[in-house]
């Protein structure tokens, strides 16, 4: 089997960096990796999660076969999107500011209506001969990472320009990754910056890892006497602002679960903000 890859780049205002989408040809056979922000012309369409950024282009097509998980289609979803936020924002203490998330996730809602358009497949019944999709959830819940030949497209779990990946789980992103470290493949391609090889991709998640370690350690040495997680956020994150801010409080909230799961500590839900104590 011969595969060749082909990136295609979209930039957009609310995007830090240009958001990939990957055009591969298997013998001879047209399949996208993600459907980035414009039409993706023919063949068939592989979802890593479902982000705007990377299903936007759903919404500027027509006829497309599009493969995707059971999760990665409940989640395109405006109120859903909306709901993640808020959960953020109110953990935090910031549940009024959830109106300035509407730009972010009123997005799904086109999206969501464009999938009627298409003729959507499980990744189980994909009909792209040659690629083969495993659960790689941490960035997101619904996350697969897609393997075809010696490639393996990490969508946002691999962005290796920055260390500050958000990750809903890092648990489960801990798991995911060493999993995908040990399958047999020679590149990797990141949802945004430049592909790499296995070194790079283990030198780049140690990294990420330990700065991910040291944030949930410091959270729970807070945590040790107690404290709510506005305060939490603002020690560990001093100086920090704006939708920075957001995304360091939807890492805090990850990093709180893991700890939680840990049997660490105890987060109390019942107010805004919620408090992180001893168990
Ligand atoms: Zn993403």
């Amino acid at each position: 089997m011969t595969v060749e890859v082909l990136v295609e780049k979209f930039t957009h205002p609310l995007l830090p960096e240009a958001v990939n989408r990957y055009r591969l040809n298997i013998n001879g056979a047209t399949v996208f990796i993600d459907a980035g922000l414009e039409a993706p012309q023919g063949g068939v369409v592989v979802v890593t999660h479902y982000h705007w950024d990377h299903t936007l282009g759903l919404a500027r097509a027509r006829g497309l076969r599009v493969c995707m998980s059971p999760e990665t289609l409940k989640s395109i979803d405006p109120g859903r999107a909306m709901d993640s936020v808020k959960t953020v924002l109110e953990a935090v203490g910031y549940g009024d500011l959830a109106e300035h998330a509407r730009p972010y996730t009123s997005q799904y809602g086109e999206i969501k209506e464009a999938l009627a358009w298409h003729d959507i497949y499980t990744l189980d019944e994909c009909p792209a001969l040659g690629v083969e999709a495993i659960p790689c959830p941490g960035h997101s819940g619904d996350h697969h990472c897609i393997l075809a030949g010696g490639h393996v497209f990490l969508g946002d779990n691999y962005v290796p320009y920055t260390l500050s990946t958000t990750l809903t789980s890092p648990m489960d992103y801990m798991g995911s990754m060493h999993r995908v470290l040990s399958l047999d493949w020679d590149k990797a391609y990141p949802g945004h910056g430049d592909p790499g090889g296995k070194a790079d991709l283990a030198g780049w998640l140690t990294k990420v890892l330990e700065r991910k370690m040291a944030r949930i350690a410091a959270l729970a040495r807070l945590a040790g006497e107690g404290v709510d997680m506005r305060t939490a956020l603002h020690r560990m994150y001093p100086g920090v602002e704006g939708a920075t801010l957001f995304l360091a409080a939807r890492n805090l909230v990850g990093y709180a679960r893991a700890l939680e799961e840990l049997g660490v500590v105890r987060v109390d839900r019942g107010r805004s903000p919620w408090v992180i104590g001893p168990p």
